[in-house]
């Protein structure tokens, strides 16, 4: 198969160009040239996440790669056949464990077999997939159309000390269409505040702010392990049909928890308000499970410059198109 040049500059000029050629190289076969990797970024080419997934790629299929090297802006990557197995990846900082999983999760449910996936690094990200994110709205979205996929996570891994550890089972199974273009009614509201290593007072702070804001009552505080002090102000927002949001506030040295609850709760209500089953995150992160399988259709959000890049990508590599209509203020996304 003919190497296919794929420019990292294009759209948002971010990690998901590469993340995703990557998972579409294995599972295509093809070989690419990936250039001027995360142009768009302050500071461009392979940062530890970027390099993990490229390292992690290439091991699940017995790959080759060049240029997989830290800033490398780079990466020749000649993929093989994917290979079912019990795979450790460890991304040494406190990198989004949550990006390497996506990256390596569409080739595992098209294997052979079913796989064991052990991801090192951070849990809880500001700019990736937190972990409860990965557990309660991507991994049910992907059960769905009938991905059997089972996250759990062992310990918790904050900025900046990472040490995080998550497990991901993956077994093949036919997959089936999406439908979520309705928003079914929301049955259940819920915050949580994990603390790690600080005042677990701050988790009481932030759940206090959720019921002025908010008004969900009740809420819990959990004090987690990590390899580092940490905290993420987790709200849930599920609906009827089990579609369900999560909204992550990130702690942060020197901002008040009051201050990280106020913006989850205004992220919560914006939500709410839009009443799309489908949010800006999953938005992104649905396109290529539903590429790769029967495809689907969801309402969501108007499109972010990190779907419509994503859209591009896959693209490259797929002859499933993905179209996109206005609807209600938001847009219908329809794959395949
Ligand atoms: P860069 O773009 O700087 O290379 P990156 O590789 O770390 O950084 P992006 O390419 O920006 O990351 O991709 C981030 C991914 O994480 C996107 O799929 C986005 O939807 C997802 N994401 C970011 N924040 C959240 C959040 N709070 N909840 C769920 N998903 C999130």
């Amino acid at each position: 198969m003919s190497l296919l040049l794929i420019d990292g500059a294009r759209g948002e000029g971010g990690g998901q160009i590469l993340r995703s050629s990557l998972a579409l190289a294995v599972i295509t076969g093809r070989p690419v040239r990936l250039q001027r990797i995360r142009a768009g970024r302050p500071k461009p080419g392979l940062a530890r996440q970027h390099l993990t997934c490229a390292l992690a790629a290439a091991e699940i299929c017995g790959g080759q790669l060049r240029g997989a090297e830290l800033r490398s802006q780079r990466v020749d990557f000649t993929p093989g056949p994917v290979r079912a197995g019990e795979y450790t990846f460890t991304i040494g900082t406190a990198g989004s464990t949550g990006l390497v999983l996506q990256t390596v999760l569409p080739p595992l449910l098209l294997a052979d077999g079913p796989s064991r996936v052990v991801i090192e690094g951070g849990t809880h990200n500001p700019g990736g997939p937190p972990f409860d994110f990965l557990a309660r709205a991507f991994v049910p979205a992907l059960r769905a159309i009938g991905a059997r996929v089972e996250v759990t996570i062992e310990r918790h891994g904050f900025v900046p000390a990472g040490g995080g550890r998550i497990v991901a089972t993956i077994e093949p199974a036919p997959l089936r269409r999406l439908e979520r273009v309705d928003a079914a009614p929301v049955v259940r509201r819920a915050a949580r505040a994990l603390v790690a290593r600080l005042d677990p007072t701050i988790g009481g702070r932030e759940l206090g702010v959720v019921r002025e804001r908010l008004g969900w009552e009740g809420g819990e505080t959990e004090v987690v392990q990590a390899g580092g002090p940490g905290n993420a102000l987790v709200l849930e927002v599920e609906r009827a049909d089990g579609a369900t949001e999560v909204v992550t506030g990130f702690g942060e040295k020197g901002v008040r928890a009051e201050l990280v609850a106020d913006r989850a709760c205004a992220e919560a209500r914006a939500v709410l308000d839009a009443d799309v089953p489908v949010g800006e995150h999953l938005a992104d992160q649905l396109m290529l499970p539903l590429a790769i399988g029967a495809g689907g259709r969801y309402r969501t959000l108007p499109l972010s410059l990190h779907s419509t890049t994503n859209i591009d990508t896959i693209g490259l590599f797929l002859d499933v198109p993905i179209a996109v209509e206005p609807a209600d203020g938001g847009v219908i996304v329809t794959v395949g």
